[in-house]
């Protein structure tokens, strides 16, 4: 590694320009940023990306009904780092398709492994970025890592946020989601009413699901906004016919603010954080009675 305070000098005399920056930490930061980016060029053919699974549970009883698969990236010197720090830094749709793939292969092996075990984890839910929804090829690539596994397009479902919509090629997002349905896919919209959907995009776009975004489940029992927003989307979800489902529960507070307003579906650290594939047998054996 170059030290900072040697790349500081450097740049001082390479350019007296006022717009470069010489805060140490700044520059660390972006040193870190750009190697980071190069290298996760490569991850993927490397083989560095793991995936973790966090239950959906059913909030009255704590009984999982499905997973939901998220992608981490174990750097070969910092380990373990979370989509946050590294999805930003992804240069091209293409990196974050060929990634989301790869989680794919993983999630269909580790299913595969499951049935075989005579484990039914229910479908898992694969976070689909919009490189893979209006490219025809990721679909296929879906379709043969299915075949391969021997699964079918139920056992998957997908998640895909709302700046799917920044897109311009609305028309033909919208078919491709219908293809997904069409082969038995449920779609989901995530972290709804913190993106760019507008009320339009829910009448007219084949989604099944509706994410109460976790900003708004934070807020529970502190600010009758967010609650009344929560009320909002669930009464939306109940008349248009959707699922709605809550992220981020992290308290018995909101579990239960949720049920009473009518969500049943939640994903939270209160049931479980996201984990290996080798522990999601272990947590199933818990006791449901109290937080996992
Ligand atoms: P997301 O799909 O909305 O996933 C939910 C995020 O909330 C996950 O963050 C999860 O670990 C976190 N979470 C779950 N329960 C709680 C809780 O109780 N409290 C709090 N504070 N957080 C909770 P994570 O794993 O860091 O993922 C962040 C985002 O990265 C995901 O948001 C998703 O948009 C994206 N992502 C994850 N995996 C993939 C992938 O395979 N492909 C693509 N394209 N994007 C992915
Ligand atoms: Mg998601
Ligand atoms: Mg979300």
């Amino acid at each position: 590694l170059v030290r900072v305070a040697d790349l500081a000098l450097y740049a001082a005399k390479a350019e007296s320009s006022s717009a470069f920056i010489f805060d140490e930490e700044t520059l660390a930061t972006r040193l870190e940023q750009n190697e980071l980016a190069a290298a996760l060029a490569g991850a993927t053919d490397r083989d560095e990306f793991v995936v973790h699974y966090q239950p959906k549970v059913d909030l009255a009883t704590g009984n999982h009904l499905g997973f939901e698969a998220l992608v981490r990236w174990n750097h070969p010197t910092l380990g373990l780092l979370a989509p946050g720090v590294f999805l930003p830094l992804m240069k091209g749709p293409r990196l974050i398709g060929d990634m989301t793939l790869a989680v794919a292969r993983t999630v269909c092996r580790d299913l595969k492994a499951w049935k075989k075990a005579r484990f039914t984890p229910g479908p898992v839910a694969i976070n689909l970025p919009e490189a893979l929804l209006i490219n025809e090829s990721g679909f296929e690539m879906l379709a043969s890592t299915l075949r391969e596994c021997e699964l079918h397009w139920h056992d998957l479902t997908i998640e895909v946020t709302e700046d799917v919509f920044l897109n311009r090629h609305a028309e033909h997002m919208r078919t491709s989601m219908m293809r997904f349905r069409e082969h038995g896919v449920s779609i989901a919209l995530d972290d709804f009413g913190t993106g760019f959907a507008s009320l339009l995009h829910l009448r007219d776009f084949p989604f099944d699901e509706l994410k109460i975004d976790r900003g708004f489940v934070a807020d529970i029992g502190q600010d009758s906004r967010s609650e009344q927003i929560i009320n909002a989307i669930i009464d939306l979800s109940r008349n248009l016919g959707k699922r709605c489902i809550a992220e981020g529960i992290e308290t018995e507070t909101q579990r239960q603010f949720l049920l009473e307003a009518g969500c049943t579906i939640g994903q939270g650290y209160w049931f479980a954080r996201p984990m290996p594939c080798r522990e999601v047998r272990e947590w199933l054996k818990q006791p449901m009675t109290e937080a996992r």
